[in-house]
This record gives C-alpha cells, sequence and structure tokens, in this order.
C-alpha cells in the first residue's frame, strides 16, 4: 500500500530526485510539493514537471511575501497567474501572524492571499493553506472567496476551528509534529477520515531532525497506535484522500 506525503518541500534538498527514489523504495509514492516564492515556482517546474509522482504546488508563502517589495510581489503573482495550469493546487499561501507583526503587514498577507484564493477558484484548483495565529481570519478569507477545494496544512487548529473546516468539507494533514506534541494529537484525533491526509513538511526539522519524506510512515504508524486501526488503512484512507484532492491533471 503506498504513502503519500501530501505536504513537502522538495526543492529544498540538494538531491530531490533521489529523495523521491529513496522514499519510493520504502513505499511513500506520491510527493505534493509546493513552491514558496518566484525562485522555488521555477525550480518545481523545472524539476518535477515530468514526474509522475509529484504533484506540484505553486505559490507565494505569507513569511516569503513579506521579504519582497511590492514590485517584486507583482511580479509574483504575474508568474503563478501565468503558469497555473500546469500545477496541481495553489499553494503554499495563506497567512502568518506570528510574523506579520504590524497591521500593515498583516492587511498585505490578506490581500495576497485572497488574491491567490480568487485565482485557484477560477482555475478550479485545490488551495493549500499555511496558517499561523490567524485560523479564524484563514477560514473568513477562505469562506469570503468560495474555496471549496481545500487542504489545511501542518493541522495545529485548535480543536474549536475543526467543526468549520469539518462542515466546509476542508482536508486537514497532520505531521510528526504529533510525535512531540499532545494538543497537535488531540487535533489530528478530531479529523474525520474522510478529511485526513499525512504529510512531513519535509525538510523542515522536528526534535532538531531534518524530515524526510519517509517520515510519513511514521506519521501513520502514531495515529495507528491510537486509534487502534492498522496501519495500512490509515495509509490508504490518506492516499484516497491525496488522490481525490489532488486530481486535477496540469
Ligand atoms: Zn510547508
Amino acid at each position: 500500500m503506498p504513502f503519500a506525503d501530501s505536504h513537502c518541500h522538495l526543492d529544498w534538498f540538494e538531491k530531490p530526485l533521489e529523495t523521491i527514489k529513496n522514499a519510493e523504495k520504502e513505499g511513500v509514492n506520491g510527493f505534493f510539493s509546493c513552491a514558496t516564492n518566484l525562485g522555488s515556482m521555477k525550480k518545481h517546474l523545472g524539476l518535477f514537471s515530468g514526474e509522475a509522482c509529484v504533484k506540484i504546488g505553486l505559490g507565494l508563502h505569507p513569511v516569503d511575501m513579506l521579504r519582497l517589495n511590492e514590485g517584486e510581489i507583482e511580479e509574483t503573482l504575474v508568474f503563478l497567474e501565468e503558469n497555473a495550469s500546469k500545477c496541481h493546487a495553489i499553494g503554499e499561501i495563506g497567512l502568518d501572524y506570528k510574523y506579520a507583526k504590524t497591521q500593515k503587514e498583516r492587511d498585505l498577507q490578506e490581500t495576497v492571499f485572497a488574491r491567490q484564493v480568487g485565482l485557484a477558484v477560477r482555475k478550479k484548483l485545490p488551495v493549500v493553506v499555511h496558517s499561523r495565529r490567524a485560523e479564524k481570519e484563514c477560514l473568513e478569507i477562505l469562506d469570503f472567496m468560495g474555496a471549496k477545494k481545500v487542504l489545511l496544512h501542518w493541522f495545529t487548529y485548535s480543536l474549536q476551528s475543526i467543526p468549520a473546516a469539518i462542515e466546509n468539507g476542508f482536508f486537514m494533514s497532520c505531521g510528526p509534529v504529533i510525535f512531540s506534541s499532545k494538543k497537535d494529537l488531540e487535533a489530528a484525533l478530531a479529523i474525520p477520515k474522510e478529511l485526513l491526509l499525512l504529510e512531513t513538511d519535509c525538510p523542515v526539522a522536528f526534535g532538531g531532525v531534518r524530515s524526510d519524506p519517509v517520515w510519513v510512515k511514521r506519521v501513520a504508524e502514531k495515529l495507528s497506535a491510537q486509534k487502534k486501526e492498522p496501519v495500512e488503512k490509515i495509509g490508504r484512507i490518506a492516499w484516497e484522500n491525496y488522490s481525490r484532492l489532488f486530481d486535477k491533471k496540469p
């Protein structure tokens, strides 16, 4: 049974194609890899367009955008619009109030997020959302823009926000953070199985160790132990949800 890593950054690996091959040997056969800025979008299209096992996300990340001036943001969004037909989803996009401290920065993140969600809706593409300390605002913008196919990634939403996500039919992915955080594990266990995906956000480090797509199996094992269900079953359900979400061929 194959496993899918529904959120990773393969362009951050030194030898991404080797990373993919090694993961495939371990039974991880699906990768949603997402860009975060202009350079990363170009890299994704150049490296992975011919890789059948990789689904590509294009977008401008809320933290990356804070380092750009107005002209650079515009250039990035124009590139995104022109290349949206070559990807499987718009992402990683969203709001991050940990880094956007001033009202001006938060307003900018909201405007750029809404514009990218609008593009996804127009192109009938799913949206892959990053949100930190802004879950209410993210859900409001998604609702306002009419986004239906959504993945709330690195699911650390509070238990109180889960009903709203379920009501909208938004997918939620949980990752290695459940190894160490009881609160996040509790939230992960509250995700209904028809909306559950697994991820690593690799190569982001957890506990000081750089993660890898293979870790997605450890995430499944952790859930399996908690839910008292076979790990293969969790992997299969998450794989089916992954296939349902990223079903659009560029
Ligand atoms: Zn990410």
